[in-house]
């Protein structure tokens, strides 16, 4: 019996784990084969996500079901990202990592990883204004925001050009329609493709990963480790279980198979971006998104939706302050829900991002910034869990959002058999 897809990477990502640990650093020699994995599912990204929005919206050609899709997904961003940090923030405050700290590991984790802490430090230097942020939004020259893969500017300019469309007659935007049509048709058959080496490249990825970093390293930050991992399952069982049964009437085991293959490439990649082309086509092929709504939701979240970021940077936040007898007040706690907020609409969703908008957060509460050196250790990790978070909270909008637009196609919970209907990794025929 042929396995499924989410069965063979997850067979992948065991595999790497323990060729990793028996192997140590020298399997990074296979890490080559990961890397072509990534490059090659962020070589999809820009075509598709342009094409699939320039489809959507003229398709959709509704400009107030357009504004209305927006504000929704917005709102849902905003609202889930902000219980996150409350979370993240919550179990900090009550298990207290930093007080266990030892201070020999402490003086250690300084002195090894300060070097390191510097990049985060001065880019936190100069923050960019809310202003600034938003103006950042608007591309002067549409190509160069392509050729960058500046995700915000190509969203941007996608949506202006398809409305520009709907003005038009039809029969003189045809052809240009037919044409990205069929540009977004062979991207998601590209995306189909590149999958099948999924297994492989997982596998590659998180046995490079473990080679490098041993697990021995999250024994240092245990309880920090812990604190962060907790948090991120709570909010992942919790809040989008509750979300997508409430808002959409779906089963959460449903949510959570079709979401699946998505989950494991953003754990192995570390990079919402990457993932972006497998989230929207689980989206569509395993929980019945409709492609307006997740060309349009999908790639928004990539870029401005990081529950998981922001949850651990509520965590680390608390750590570090703890970490070096410093207690918050309420007050400036709050000042963390809004800053890690809008820190994580700024930045993309790449590997160690996080990292370096936690800076920013910082330096709003007046924490030490040098305290990022104490968590560099375990943030490659941690990364890979918030990650998957971060996807599945943009998955389960792209869910909530179809369903209150009657845009989630119907499909049985579970199908005849015992089986959800989830993407297998056929390529369409
Ligand atoms: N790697 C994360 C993402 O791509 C961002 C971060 O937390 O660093 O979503």
């Amino acid at each position: 019996m042929r396995l499924k897809l989410h069965t063979q990477i997850l067979i992948g990502l065991l595999l790497g784990v323990v060729a990793g640990v028996i192997v140590g650093p020298s399997i990074g020699v296979i890490k080559p084969v990961g890397d072509a994995f990534i490059k090659l599912i962020t070589m999809i990204v820009v075509p598709l996500v342009f094409a699939s929005i320039l489809v959507g919206v003229a398709s959709l050609g509704d400009l107030a079901k357009l504004g209305r899709i927006g504000i929704k997904t917005v709102g849902y961003y905003l609202a889930t990202t902000a219980i996150a940090i409350t979370i993240g923030l919550a179990l900090a405050n009550l298990i207290r990592p930093g007080s266990r700290l030892d201070p020999a590991i402490k003086e250690r984790l300084l002195a090894d990883f300060a070097g390191a802490a510097e990049v985060s430090i001065e880019r936190a230097a100069v923050p960019p204004s809310v202003v600034e942020t938003l103006l950042d939004i608007i591309p002067t020259n549409p190509i160069g925001a392509l050729a960058e893969a500046n995700m915000l500017q190509v969203i941007f300019f996608a949506l202006a050009f398809g409305i520009a469309l709907t003005y038009l007659d039809r029969a003189r935007t045809e052809p240009v329609l037919r044409f990205m049509e069929a540009v977004n048709e062979a991207m998601i058959q590209l995306v189909h493709l590149v999958m099948k080496i999924a297994p492989l490249g997982v596998f590659a990825l998180i046995a490079a990963i473990v080679g490098q970093y041993g697990l021995g390293i999250l024994q240092t930050l245990l309880v920090y480790s812990l604190v962060v991992v907790a948090g991120l399952a709570i909010h992942m069982c919790l809040v989008y279980p509750t979300a997508v049964r409430l808002f959409a009437g779906m089963s959460p085991i449903h949510f959570f198979k079709g979401v699946a293959p998505a989950q494991l490439v953003a754990f192995s990649t570390s990079s919402s971006n990457a993932t972006l082309p497998v989230t929207m086509e689980c989206a569509e092929e395993n929980l019945g998104v409709s492609e307006e709504v997740s060309a349009f939701v999908l790639p928004l979240g990539a870029t401005i939706n990081m529950d998981g970021t922001a949850l651990y940077q509520g965590a680390a936040t608390i750590f570090i302050a703890q970490v070096y007898g410093l207690d918050l007040t309420l007050q400036q706690q709050l000042l963390v829900v809004l800053t890690a907020t809008l820190a994580s609409i700024g930045a993309a969703g790449v590997p160690g991002v996080g990292m370096i908008t936690l800076a920013l957060v910082l330096k709003t509460v007046g924490v030490p910034l040098e305290g990022i050196a104490l968590i560099l250790g375990v943030d490659r990790i941690l990364d890979m869990c918030r990650t998957a978070v971060n996807i599945t909270g943009d998955s389960s909008c792209a869910v909530v959002v179809a369903a209150s637009e009657r845009e989630l196609a119907e499909r049985p919970p579970v199908a005849p058999g015992g089986q959800a209907p989830v993407w297998t990794g056929e390529t369409r025929s």
